[in-house]
Protein backbone atom coordinates (compact mmCIF):
# COMPACT_ATOMS: atom_id res chain seq x y z
CA UNK A 1 0.00 0.00 0.00
CA UNK A 2 1.07 3.46 -0.38
CA UNK A 3 2.11 5.61 2.64
CA UNK A 4 0.85 8.79 3.44
CA UNK A 5 3.37 11.09 1.50
CA UNK A 6 2.99 8.96 -1.77
CA UNK A 7 -0.37 9.70 -1.78
CA UNK A 8 0.17 13.48 -0.96
CA UNK A 9 2.99 13.81 -4.00
CA UNK A 10 0.12 12.24 -6.01
CA UNK A 11 -2.66 15.01 -4.60
CA UNK A 12 -0.13 18.00 -5.15
CA UNK A 13 1.03 16.62 -8.73
CA UNK A 14 -2.52 16.20 -9.70
CA UNK A 15 -4.15 19.15 -8.70
CA UNK A 16 -2.37 21.22 -10.56
CA UNK A 17 -3.12 19.45 -13.42
CA UNK A 18 -6.94 18.83 -12.59
CA UNK A 19 -7.93 21.36 -11.09
CA UNK A 20 -10.94 23.55 -12.44
CA UNK A 21 -11.13 21.31 -15.72
CA UNK A 22 -14.15 19.98 -17.38
CA UNK A 23 -14.29 16.35 -17.84
CA UNK A 24 -15.70 15.86 -20.83
CA UNK A 25 -15.38 12.20 -21.56
CA UNK A 26 -15.29 9.40 -19.82
CA UNK A 27 -14.11 5.46 -20.92
CA UNK A 28 -14.16 2.53 -18.57
CA UNK A 29 -12.04 -0.40 -20.06
CA UNK A 30 -12.02 -2.60 -17.05
CA UNK A 31 -15.48 -2.75 -15.44
CA UNK A 32 -13.68 -4.09 -12.35
CA UNK A 33 -11.98 -0.78 -11.02
CA UNK A 34 -15.61 0.57 -10.88
CA UNK A 35 -16.59 -2.17 -8.78
CA UNK A 36 -16.73 0.23 -5.74
CA UNK A 37 -19.19 2.50 -7.59
CA UNK A 38 -22.58 0.83 -6.40
CA UNK A 39 -24.70 1.68 -9.58
CA UNK A 40 -22.47 0.14 -11.80
CA UNK A 41 -20.31 1.33 -14.83
CA UNK A 42 -23.06 3.28 -16.45
CA UNK A 43 -23.86 5.48 -13.69
CA UNK A 44 -20.14 6.25 -12.94
CA UNK A 45 -19.57 7.31 -16.60
CA UNK A 46 -23.28 9.59 -16.38
CA UNK A 47 -22.32 11.30 -13.44
CA UNK A 48 -18.63 12.15 -14.24
CA UNK A 49 -19.49 13.26 -17.47
CA UNK A 50 -19.60 17.29 -18.07
CA UNK A 51 -18.70 17.13 -14.11
CA UNK A 52 -15.72 20.26 -13.01
CA UNK A 53 -13.02 19.05 -11.02
CA UNK A 54 -12.89 21.49 -7.92
CA UNK A 55 -10.04 20.25 -6.48
CA UNK A 56 -7.78 17.28 -5.18
CA UNK A 57 -8.11 16.36 -1.39
CA UNK A 58 -6.57 14.23 1.06
CA UNK A 59 -6.82 13.04 4.29
CA UNK A 60 -4.76 10.14 5.68
CA UNK A 61 -4.36 7.55 2.58
CA UNK A 62 -7.85 8.72 1.13
CA UNK A 63 -8.11 10.88 -1.92
CA UNK A 64 -10.91 12.40 -3.60
CA UNK A 65 -11.70 14.95 -6.14
CA UNK A 66 -14.56 17.23 -5.18
CA UNK A 67 -17.18 17.63 -8.27
CA UNK A 68 -19.26 20.45 -9.33
CA UNK A 69 -21.88 20.03 -12.14
CA UNK A 70 -20.24 21.99 -15.21
CA UNK A 71 -23.45 22.59 -16.74
CA UNK A 72 -25.32 23.97 -13.83
CA UNK A 73 -22.51 26.46 -13.22
CA UNK A 74 -22.99 27.94 -16.63
CA UNK A 75 -26.52 28.23 -16.31
CA UNK A 76 -25.52 30.37 -13.73
CA UNK A 77 -27.82 27.87 -11.68
CA UNK A 78 -25.51 26.45 -9.57
CA UNK A 79 -27.42 25.01 -6.17
CA UNK A 80 -26.36 25.76 -2.87
CA UNK A 81 -26.70 22.76 -1.31
CA UNK A 82 -24.05 21.02 -0.09
CA UNK A 83 -21.37 24.19 0.62
CA UNK A 84 -20.72 26.33 -2.41
CA UNK A 85 -17.22 26.54 -3.44
CA UNK A 86 -15.36 29.84 -3.54
CA UNK A 87 -15.79 29.35 -7.91
CA UNK A 88 -19.24 29.42 -7.32
CA UNK A 89 -19.99 25.43 -8.06
CA UNK A 90 -21.74 23.55 -5.61
CA UNK A 91 -19.20 20.03 -4.24
CA UNK A 92 -21.59 17.39 -2.79
CA UNK A 93 -20.24 14.78 -5.18
CA UNK A 94 -16.66 13.32 -5.38
CA UNK A 95 -15.02 10.93 -7.42
CA UNK A 96 -12.50 9.20 -5.15
CA UNK A 97 -9.56 7.11 -6.06
CA UNK A 98 -8.38 4.21 -4.55
CA UNK A 99 -5.14 3.51 -5.40
CA UNK A 100 -4.83 -0.10 -3.87
CA UNK A 101 -1.31 -1.78 -4.44
CA UNK A 102 -0.35 -0.74 -7.94
CA UNK A 103 -2.98 1.89 -8.85
CA UNK A 104 -1.44 4.83 -10.48
CA UNK A 105 -2.97 7.93 -11.85
CA UNK A 106 -1.24 9.40 -14.92
CA UNK A 107 -1.95 12.57 -16.97
CA UNK A 108 -0.83 11.80 -20.82
CA UNK A 109 -1.51 13.66 -24.20
CA UNK A 110 -4.32 12.09 -26.03
CA UNK A 111 -1.20 10.69 -28.95
CA UNK A 112 0.32 8.96 -25.98
CA UNK A 113 -0.50 4.81 -26.54
CA UNK A 114 -2.98 2.98 -24.04
CA UNK A 115 -0.41 1.90 -21.02
CA UNK A 116 -0.75 -2.00 -20.96
CA UNK A 117 -3.05 -2.14 -17.37
CA UNK A 118 -5.15 1.01 -18.35
CA UNK A 119 -8.31 0.96 -16.57
CA UNK A 120 -9.92 3.72 -16.95
CA UNK A 121 -9.93 6.79 -19.06
CA UNK A 122 -11.43 11.25 -18.42
CA UNK A 123 -10.90 13.23 -20.61
CA UNK A 124 -10.45 16.75 -19.47
CA UNK A 125 -11.19 20.33 -20.91
CA UNK A 126 -8.37 21.97 -22.77
CA UNK A 127 -6.25 23.51 -20.98
CA UNK A 128 -2.89 25.67 -22.27
CA UNK A 129 0.34 23.09 -22.15
CA UNK A 130 -2.02 20.82 -20.00
CA UNK A 131 -2.52 17.35 -21.17
CA UNK A 132 -6.14 16.11 -22.11
CA UNK A 133 -6.10 12.82 -20.53
CA UNK A 134 -6.04 11.68 -16.80
CA UNK A 135 -5.29 7.86 -16.78
CA UNK A 136 -6.28 5.15 -14.26
CA UNK A 137 -3.89 1.81 -14.13
CA UNK A 138 -3.86 -0.46 -12.58
CA UNK A 139 -1.82 -3.80 -12.78
CA UNK A 140 -3.36 -5.85 -9.66
CA UNK A 141 -7.07 -4.39 -9.90
CA UNK A 142 -6.75 -3.74 -6.16
CA UNK A 143 -7.77 -0.26 -6.90
CA UNK A 144 -10.13 1.79 -8.67
CA UNK A 145 -12.52 4.67 -9.00
CA UNK A 146 -15.69 5.57 -7.41
CA UNK A 147 -18.41 8.29 -6.99
CA UNK A 148 -19.30 9.35 -3.30
CA UNK A 149 -20.97 11.86 -1.56
CA UNK A 150 -19.12 14.49 -0.14
CA UNK A 151 -20.51 15.00 4.21
CA UNK A 152 -19.93 17.86 6.50
CA UNK A 153 -17.28 17.35 8.63
CA UNK A 154 -17.55 16.56 12.50
CA UNK A 155 -15.67 19.04 14.03
CA UNK A 156 -16.93 21.39 11.31
CA UNK A 157 -12.97 21.68 10.14
CA UNK A 158 -11.76 21.08 6.52
CA UNK A 159 -12.21 17.73 4.98
CA UNK A 160 -8.52 17.58 4.45
CA UNK A 161 -5.66 18.86 3.11
CA UNK A 162 -6.84 21.08 -0.33
CA UNK A 163 -6.28 24.15 -2.34
CA UNK A 164 -9.09 25.68 -1.41
CA UNK A 165 -10.49 23.08 1.99
CA UNK A 166 -14.42 22.98 2.38
CA UNK A 167 -15.84 21.42 5.79
CA UNK A 168 -16.87 18.87 3.46
CA UNK A 169 -15.45 15.35 3.79
CA UNK A 170 -15.97 11.95 1.24
CA UNK A 171 -18.35 9.77 2.94
CA UNK A 172 -15.71 6.66 2.92
CA UNK A 173 -13.27 8.63 4.92
CA UNK A 174 -15.55 10.14 7.30
CA UNK A 175 -14.56 7.82 9.91
CA UNK A 176 -10.84 8.14 10.18
CA UNK A 177 -9.49 10.95 12.72
CA UNK A 178 -7.25 14.15 10.79
CA UNK A 179 -3.56 12.73 9.70
CA UNK A 180 -0.50 14.57 11.47
CA UNK A 181 0.35 16.57 8.66
CA UNK A 182 -2.74 18.03 8.68
CA UNK A 183 -2.87 21.45 10.17
CA UNK A 184 -5.99 20.89 11.84
CA UNK A 185 -4.71 18.15 13.58
CA UNK A 186 -5.64 18.38 17.62
CA UNK A 187 -3.05 17.19 19.46
CA UNK A 188 -5.41 17.30 22.58
CA UNK A 189 -8.27 15.50 21.13
CA UNK A 190 -5.51 12.79 19.78
CA UNK A 191 -4.26 12.95 23.44
CA UNK A 192 -7.14 12.52 25.34
CA UNK A 193 -8.25 9.33 23.11
CA UNK A 194 -4.79 7.54 23.29
CA UNK A 195 -4.92 7.69 27.06
CA UNK A 196 -8.71 6.57 26.84
CA UNK A 197 -7.29 3.58 24.95
CA UNK A 198 -6.01 0.31 26.88
CA UNK A 199 -3.64 -0.91 24.46
CA UNK A 200 -0.14 -0.51 22.88
CA UNK A 201 1.47 2.71 21.26
CA UNK A 202 2.20 0.76 18.08
CA UNK A 203 -1.46 -0.43 17.85
CA UNK A 204 -2.60 3.23 18.76
CA UNK A 205 -0.27 4.95 15.80
CA UNK A 206 -2.14 2.34 13.15
CA UNK A 207 -5.43 3.19 14.51
CA UNK A 208 -7.16 5.13 11.75
CA UNK A 209 -9.78 6.51 14.44
CA UNK A 210 -7.00 7.74 16.39
CA UNK A 211 -4.75 8.93 13.96
CA UNK A 212 -4.81 8.55 10.47
CA UNK A 213 -2.18 7.67 7.49
CA UNK A 214 0.31 6.09 9.77
CA UNK A 215 0.64 3.24 8.03
CA UNK A 216 3.57 0.44 9.61
CA UNK A 217 6.84 2.16 7.71
CA UNK A 218 6.24 5.07 9.31
CA UNK A 219 5.01 3.57 12.70
CA UNK A 220 8.23 2.09 12.76
CA UNK A 221 10.26 4.89 11.80
CA UNK A 222 8.02 7.57 14.14
CA UNK A 223 8.64 4.97 17.44
CA UNK A 224 12.42 4.88 16.32
CA UNK A 225 12.95 8.53 16.40
CA UNK A 226 10.73 9.41 19.24
CA UNK A 227 13.17 6.77 21.16
CA UNK A 228 9.67 4.68 22.50
CA UNK A 229 8.94 0.99 22.21
CA UNK A 230 6.27 0.14 20.52
CA UNK A 231 4.52 -1.63 23.58
CA UNK A 232 4.45 0.96 25.75
CA UNK A 233 1.02 1.31 27.60
CA UNK A 234 -1.22 4.51 25.89
CA UNK A 235 -3.33 4.62 28.98
CA UNK A 236 -0.02 5.77 31.22
CA UNK A 237 1.40 7.74 28.31
CA UNK A 238 3.16 11.36 29.78
CA UNK A 239 1.64 14.34 27.50
CA UNK A 240 5.45 14.59 26.12
CA UNK A 241 6.13 10.94 25.15
CA UNK A 242 2.92 11.27 23.03
CA UNK A 243 4.02 14.58 21.91
CA UNK A 244 7.35 13.41 21.02
CA UNK A 245 5.80 10.59 19.16
CA UNK A 246 3.51 12.59 17.29
CA UNK A 247 6.29 15.33 16.26
CA UNK A 248 8.26 11.95 14.96
CA UNK A 249 5.67 10.81 12.91
CA UNK A 250 5.51 14.71 11.35
CA UNK A 251 9.16 14.69 10.99
CA UNK A 252 9.27 10.96 8.61
CA UNK A 253 6.40 12.04 6.88
CA UNK A 254 8.11 15.86 5.89
CA UNK A 255 11.22 14.20 4.98
CA UNK A 256 9.45 11.70 2.39
CA UNK A 257 7.95 14.49 0.88
CA UNK A 258 10.66 16.58 0.22
CA UNK A 259 12.30 13.91 -1.07
CA UNK A 260 9.15 12.59 -3.23
CA UNK A 261 8.24 15.57 -4.30
CA UNK A 262 11.82 16.18 -6.59
CA UNK A 263 11.80 12.29 -7.95
CA UNK A 264 8.54 12.17 -9.94
CA UNK A 265 8.28 13.22 -13.25
CA UNK A 266 5.69 16.40 -13.37
CA UNK A 267 3.29 14.53 -16.38
CA UNK A 268 3.49 10.89 -14.86
CA UNK A 269 1.67 11.14 -10.86
CA UNK A 270 2.97 7.97 -9.70
CA UNK A 271 2.11 5.95 -6.62
CA UNK A 272 3.13 2.50 -7.19
CA UNK A 273 5.59 2.93 -4.69
CA UNK A 274 8.50 1.79 -6.37
CA UNK A 275 10.10 4.99 -6.50
CA UNK A 276 11.75 3.77 -4.00
CA UNK A 277 12.71 7.43 -2.63
CA UNK A 278 11.84 6.88 1.03
CA UNK A 279 13.85 3.69 2.02
CA UNK A 280 17.14 5.11 1.23
CA UNK A 281 16.40 7.44 4.43
CA UNK A 282 14.80 4.67 6.78
CA UNK A 283 16.36 4.15 10.08
CA UNK A 284 14.68 1.40 11.75
CA UNK A 285 11.89 -0.26 9.42
CA UNK A 286 13.73 -2.92 7.00
CA UNK A 287 17.12 -2.76 9.02
CA UNK A 288 16.85 -5.69 10.62
CA UNK A 289 20.23 -6.88 12.16
CA UNK A 290 21.93 -3.84 10.95
CA UNK A 291 23.65 -1.33 13.13
CA UNK A 292 21.00 1.55 14.93
CA UNK A 293 22.90 4.94 13.61
CA UNK A 294 21.99 6.68 16.86
CA UNK A 295 24.01 4.49 18.82
CA UNK A 296 26.60 4.00 15.98
CA UNK A 297 26.93 7.69 16.95
CA UNK A 298 27.14 7.32 20.43
CA UNK A 299 29.75 4.14 19.90
CA UNK A 300 27.71 1.61 20.81
CA UNK A 301 27.23 -1.39 18.61
CA UNK A 302 23.39 -2.40 18.62
CA UNK A 303 21.22 -4.18 15.92
CA UNK A 304 17.77 -3.35 14.95
CA UNK A 305 15.59 -6.30 16.11
CA UNK A 306 12.27 -7.65 14.42
CA UNK A 307 9.81 -8.90 16.15
CA UNK A 308 6.18 -10.23 15.30
CA UNK A 309 3.57 -8.01 14.96
CA UNK A 310 -0.29 -7.86 14.65
CA UNK A 311 0.85 -9.93 11.65
CA UNK A 312 3.45 -7.73 10.01
CA UNK A 313 6.38 -6.68 12.12
CA UNK A 314 8.04 -4.03 14.65
CA UNK A 315 11.43 -2.74 13.75
CA UNK A 316 13.42 -1.18 17.44
CA UNK A 317 16.67 -0.52 18.61
CA UNK A 318 16.47 -2.67 22.30
CA UNK A 319 19.24 -0.08 23.77
CA UNK A 320 17.50 3.18 22.76
CA UNK A 321 14.07 2.11 22.73
CA UNK A 322 14.04 -0.38 25.84
CA UNK A 323 11.00 -2.48 26.10
CA UNK A 324 8.34 -1.45 28.96
CA UNK A 325 9.23 -3.69 31.91
CA UNK A 326 5.84 -5.63 32.29
CA UNK A 327 3.96 -3.04 30.38
CA UNK A 328 4.06 -0.77 33.33
CA UNK A 329 5.72 2.37 31.82
ZN1 LIG B 1 19.77 2.57 19.14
Amino acid sequence: MPELPEVEVVRRGLVSWVRGRTITGVEVLDPRSVRRHALGPADFIGNLQGARVLDVVRRGKFLWLPLADASAEASGGASTAGGADASGGAANVALMAHLGMSGQLLMQDAEVPDEKHLKIRLRLSPAAGMPEQLRFVDQRIFGGLFLTSLIPTADGGPGGLAETPLPLIAEEASHIARDPLDPHFSFDLFYRRLRARRTGLKRALLDQGLVSGIGNIYADEALWLAKLHYARATDRMRRADAERVLDAARQVMTDALAAGGTSFDSLYVNVNGSSGYFERSLNAYGREGQECRRCAANGIVSLIKREQFMNRSAHTCPVCQPRPRNGRW
